[in-house]
Parts: structure tokens; C-alpha cells; sequence
């Protein structure tokens, strides 16, 4: 057995950068810049440079992130959202939570990412919004997705959470960063995420000055002048101490991305010629920024987590219940056999240890392990 192999390793991470993150937690402390402040504003600048973006507006996670989107849209109860539901149910949770109707489309099987051929026919005249998710790492479709966006008249968020970083090549040979397409581009901290601060963070991105106003307002409790509410808001906010440990990583998220690639560029050439592995597909049209890297198994895939396990390798099911399956979705009416292709990939894939710090010697060590035992489930 392999020592101390890990889903995601972030003390690694942290080591290499200790006296950095430690000075500047210490500084924000001494300071008691606990909320708000240079360093957030800082932060947010060097992401907008980073991304290409004229506005980032850091928020307190994801989930809050793809909230303050939405309400920024002035969008009416019962308007309809197309989104995916192979996701973290936070796509569909907030869609739900403001009286909004998530229509859930199925993935593209090979990208696990939505099938852009199947928009058009879910939209109806309550159509609004597009909600493409990113996922794993890699982006959708977006070129397709802006011109249906465009043709019908429906504003786009992506759900950039994981995949900060890609990169999106355009049919014309331009390249921009995912999350900064669409209207408004949504992004979560979480330390495991692939830009991950030391509690929960988030953030919306715009080139539109409008929606940046707005969300700007709307994550501050609607308040363009303290205490005297414009529009009603939320209180979301990303605090000192997580800026801090964001300015000191995000100048590394390029090698950390290059690292996760590698391990990747392993895994596949380990797999490639395997029967009862599919690899993860690439696209034309992003690179694959490995938030997971996610296989298919043909066979018993909860018996070769189970084994892998046994021999000290971790892994995940993104996502074991697909959102329309799931118990708080029910009333949208969704049954088993809705989405063909979501709920294969909830119950044929598995996601392998993928982090910054696996070395060569333990992705080696995953692969073997992963093909011998493949070759045993029934
Ligand atoms: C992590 C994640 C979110 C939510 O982010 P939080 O910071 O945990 O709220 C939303 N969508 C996707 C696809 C995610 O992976």
C-alpha cells in the first residue's frame, strides 16, 4: 500500500507557502482588517487582472455568488432557468430558493457538461436565464450556448466554480477565461476548490457596469449608502483573512493548474488502451483545468470504490443523486429515466485522487491499482 494518499491535499499546498500566508493572516490580525478593507479590495483587482474581467465583486461563496447573480437580473417568481442537473446542487438550490423554476437539461455524456443540442427545445416563453456549469474543469459549449443566449434573448451565468482558470477558445482563434462570458461568471472558494481560501469564499464576475453595480449593492444588503437600502439585498462577504491567503496563491493557480494536468496526462496514458475505462474527453474548445478527473467504469463501480479504498486510494462519485432525483426536487416532477445521460454518469463514474502535490510515484500507484482491480469487478 501506498502511504497517505489523499483526494485533495492541501497542507502540501499550505507548506510551500507557509511563512507568506502566515505573515499575512498575522498582519490582517494585527490590523483587525477582519471585514472588508485593502486587502479584499486588492484581492478582487488582482483576480479581475488575472481573469480578464472589468468587474470581480468578492462575495462569501459560491452558492451565495450564483444568488446574487440571479436577483441581480430582476428576474419574476416562476421564471425559468435551464441549467444541468449533473452538478453540485447549489446551481439548482438557488434557482429554487428565489421562487425561480430550475428546467433541468441533460449533459453531453463525453464532457459531463450540458447538451447544448437539447437547450433549444427545453426553452418556452418563462425562459430567462442559462446557467452553464463547468464542470469538472472544463468548459461548455459557450459559443453555442451565447448565440441561443443571444437569439432568444436569455442572460447566461456561468457556473465557473470549477474551473477557474480555463481557458475558452473561440472558433475565430481568440481565447478568454471561462466565467467571463457569459452576463456574469460565478466562482467558489472552498479550500478544495482549484483557487481554494482556509474557510468559504466566492465571487461574481461582469463586464457589464450595470450588473456589477447591482451586485455589488445586492451582496452588501441592497446599501449604495450605509444603512439606506436601495433593493433588497443579502449580506455576503468574503473577509480579510481569506483575501489574504487568495493574494498569496492566486500568483501560483497557473502552476497549480499545470500540476493537476500532469497528474491527468498520467492517469489517461495509464488508461488509455483500458476496456472498462473511459477517460476523460477534451474539447476543442477549453482546456481541462482539473477541478476532478472523472472516469467512466464499465462494471460494478461502487465495488471498485470499495476495493480501491482497501488498498489506501480515495475517491468520490460526482454526483451520486443527479439534482432532479433528488429528495427537495421532486416537485419539479423529474422521474428516473428523465435525463438518460445524468444518471449514467452518477452511477457509472468515479472521480480519482487529483490535487496539486501528487507525485508521479502515487499516481502511478492509483493507475495500477485502479486497472488491476478493474479487471476483477463484476
Ligand atoms: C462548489 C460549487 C458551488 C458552491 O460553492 P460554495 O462555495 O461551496 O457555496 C457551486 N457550483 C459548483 C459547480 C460547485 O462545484
Amino acid at each position: 500500500m501506498y502511504p497517505n494518499i489523499q483526494m485533495v491535499d492541501l497542507r502540501g499546498q499550505y507548506l510551500k507557502l507557509k511563512p507568506q500566508i502566515d505573515e499575512a493572516i498575522a498582519n490582517i490580525i494585527n490590523n483587525t482588517a477582519f471585514i472588508g478593507g485593502k486587502a479584499v479590495q486588492d484581492f478582487a483587482a488582482n483576480l479581475a487582472q488575472y481573469l480578464h474581467s472589468n468587474s470581480v465583486i468578492p462575495c462569501g461563496n459560491g452558492t451565495d455568488a450564483l444568488q446574487i447573480a440571479l436577483m441581480a437580473l430582476n428576474l419574476q417568481q416562476g421564471d425559468e432557468i435551464i441549467t444541468a442537473s449533473h452538478t453540485f446542487v447549489a446551481t439548482a438550490e438557488v434557482i429554487a430558493l428565489l421562487g425561480l423554476k430550475p428546467v433541468f437539461v441533460d449533459i453531453d455524456p463525453d464532457t459531463f457538461t450540458i447538451d447544448t443540442a437539447q437547450i433549444a427545445a427545453a426553452i418556452t416563453n418563462r425562459t430567462r436565464v442559462i446557467i452553464p456549469v463547468h464542470l469538472f474543469g472544463q468548459s461548455a459549449d459557450m459559443e453555442t450556448i451565447m448565440a441561443i443566449a443571444k437569439k432568444h434573448k436569455l442572460y447566461v451565468i456561468e457556473d465557473n466554480a470549477q474551473a477557474i482558470g480555463a481557458n475558452y477558445y473561440y472558433t475565430n482563434g481568440t481565447t478568454q477565461k471561462t466565467g467571463t462570458i457569459g452576463d456574469i461568471g460565478c466562482t467558489s472558494f472552498y479550500p478544495s476548490k482549484n483557487l481554494g481560501c482556509y474557510g468559504d469564499g466566492g465571487a461574481v464576475f461582469t463586464n457589464n457596469p450595470h450588473l456589477a453595480q447591482q451586485m455589488h449593492l445586492i451582496a452588501n444588503h441592497g446599501q449604495r449608502v450605509k444603512y439606506d437600502s436601495d433593493v433588497v439585498g443579502i449580506n455576503s462577504r468574503l473577509d480579510g483573512i481569506q483575501a489574504v491567503v487568495l493574494a498569496a496563491k492566486l500568483p501560483h493557480l497557473d502552476q497549480y493548474i499545470a500540476a493537476r494536468q500532469q497528474a491527468a496526462a498520467y492517469y489517461d496514458a495509464a488508461f488509455a488502451q483500458h476496456p472498462n475505462i473511459k477517460i476523460p474527453q477534451r474539447t476543442s474548445y477549453s482546456s481541462h483545468v482539473f477541478h476532478q478527473y472523472t472516469i467512466y467504469i464499465q462494471g460494478n463501480r461502487d465495488q471498485l470504490k470499495q476495493a480501491l479504498e482497501q488498498k489506501g486510494i480515495p475517491t468520490m462519485i460526482y454526483y451520486p443523486i443527479p439534482v432532479h432525483l433528488q429528495k427537495a426536487y421532486q416537485y419539479l416532477g423529474y422521474k428516473s429515466g428523465s435525463l438518460r445521460h445524468t444518471e449514467y454518469a452518477a452511477a457509472q463514474t468515479i472521480s480519482l485522487p487529483m490535487h496539486t502535490e501528487l507525485t508521479q510515484e502515487q499516481c502511478q500507484y492509483i493507475a495500477d491499482t485502479v486497472i488491476t482491480l478493474a479487471a476483477q469487478i463484476s
